[in-house]
């Protein structure tokens, strides 16, 4: 498994036009835009630093995973994301490694990439993406 980069910091926020104040009046950074990811319940705004990416999540609905972390954790980084150079590879040597993995197979997240959880009882406490674009 070959990992590129960290590629993003997702970000839990209750709202987003209120936590985009920050990233785009204080940090000076330009959002390209908001996508909706249905099959996740949430709203994704993408600030591009440099080669990573800040990524604001809100939810769109109470029963959501964003919803439900607010939830138990109130805002604040969400998962840490990995762009690995191939995703079903990294999946599976993680899985023979013994790793306990939320998603076995891939899906498809903001912008179009292919992206997988693994679950925070492996990682010591962080919720890691995985993602290949
Ligand atoms: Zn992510």
């Amino acid at each position: 498994m070959k990992v590129v980069k960290i590629d993003h910091l997702g970000i839990a926020v209750k709202n987003m036009t209120q936590a985009n104040v920050f990233w785009e009046n204080a940090l000076g950074l330009t959002s390209c835009g908001c996508e909706n990811i249905d099959e996740q319940k949430v709203n994704v705004t993408i600030f591009p630093v440099g080669e990573s990416r800040v990524e604001c999540l809100e939810s769109t609905s109470p029963d959501g995973p964003i919803a439900k972390y607010l939830e138990r954790r109130g805002e604040g980084i969400q998962h840490v994301g990995f762009q690995v150079e191939n995703i079903e590879e990294a999946l599976t040597e993680m899985k023979q490694k013994g790793i306990v993995l939320i998603d076995e197979k891939p899906k498809i997240g903001a912008g179009g990439a292919k992206i997988a959880f693994v679950h925070p009882k492996s990682t010591g406490g962080v919720l890691v993406e995985l993602c290949e674009k």
